[in-house]
């Protein structure tokens, strides 16, 4: 955040509804932080409120996040497992794609929000999380299903579920990326315990 605020779920929630930083203010019906637990250790990034979204003031409730949902149900994500939230905290006009300065403009309040939750996993749904969390040289069709592990945080890059609405091609990628992320998450959840453990057997 931009101000010395202590770092608070309030304090950030009060400055993205107070936030005029760029002109995705203008049209805005509500800011969308986020959803899902705030101690996961798995976050899904996606682009930005649609219409649905800006609504409710949760992201991904239309159709794309059904998706998404039935998806991660299916391979037995836990509610306990993730939380979600966007590159942009406010709805794009018509849905189109935010512009590189609106993305940078709002980055801050994700970045708050990886502080927070402290993720160790961090998977990038579409080209616009990918450009601004991983890389903006690989595109998202090339770089997909890939891990890299950045300051001790595991991302990969994976299709938007608004894109395997329009082309039902990405949906198996799409479906394997995310067995891959159950996996890496599985592995994430053993370690976590066994520092968890190693700690309580040392008090
Ligand atoms: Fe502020 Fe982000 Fe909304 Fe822009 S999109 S006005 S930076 S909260």
């Amino acid at each position: 955040m931009a101000n010395a605020l202590e770092l608070t779920w309030e304090n950030l929630e009060s400055a993205v509804r107070d936030c005029r930083r760029c002109v995705l203010c203008r049209e805005r019906t509500n800011t969308v932080v986020g959803r899902g637990s705030r101690t996961a250790p798995l976050m899904f990034v996606g682009e930005g409120p649609g219409r649905q979204e800006d609504e409710q003031g949760l992201p991904f409730v239309g159709a794309a996040g059904q998706l998404l949902d039935v998806a991660l149900a299916s391979l037995s994500f836990g509610e306990e497992d993730y939380y979600i939230a966007n590159v942009v905290k406010c709805r794009p006009p018509g849905n189109r794609t935010p512009q590189p300065a609106e993305a940078q403009a709002c980055l801050g309040f994700l970045r708050a929000q990886f502080s927070l939750i402290r993720p160790s996993i961090i998977v990038c749904l579409g080209a616009v999380a990918h450009t601004n969390l991983v890389s903006a040289e690989e595109s998202i069709t090339r770089a997909r299903g890939k891990w890299i592990e950045k300051k001790g945080i595991w991302f990969m890059s994976t299709f938007h579920p608004a894109a395997l609405l329009r082309d039902e091609s990405k949906k198996l990628p799409f479906w394997q990326d995310l067995k891959a992320v159950k996996q890496k998450l599985e592995e994430v959840k053993a370690a976590r315990k066994a520092q968890a453990d190693q700690k309580q057997g040392q008090l």
